[in-house]
């Protein structure tokens, strides 16, 4: 899939846009590809589906939703031994929720 910019002309693939995403109350997002050059709005991208637990405590539950209401069980669970694509999931709900990297996820105990 390629898309390209109206205003400035550059062509990029998939992937190669800034995505930004835009949370829903029922735990799904939209995505929205920019420009990478110019900044200007390109395209909506298909819904994607919101990342869900698949054990412990908050089973069957969506990251973005468990991460409003508890995210320190996140901030624990990302330090266990969990895929990294569930890792890199549960990083950016954090995020997006305005959690600071630096130092709510990696440097506290
Ligand atoms: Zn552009």
């Amino acid at each position: 899939m390629e898309f390209i910019c109206k205003k400035c002309g550059l062509i990029h693939r998939l992937g190669e846009t800034k995505i930004k995403k835009n949370y829903l109350s029922n735990g799904g997002y939209h995505e929205k590809a920019y420009c990478e050059n110019c900044g200007t709005f390109l395209k909506n991208l298909p819904h994607a589906k919101p990342a869900k637990l698949y054990f412990g405590k908050y089973k069957g539950g969506f990251i973005n939703v468990i991460a409003k209401k508890d995210s320190s069980y996140l901030q624990w669970l990302i330090k266990q031994e969990i895929k990294i694509s569930l890792k890199n999931s549960i990083i950016e709900a954090l995020e997006a929720l305005g959690h600071d990297k630096e130092s709510d996820l990696f440097s506290r105990n």
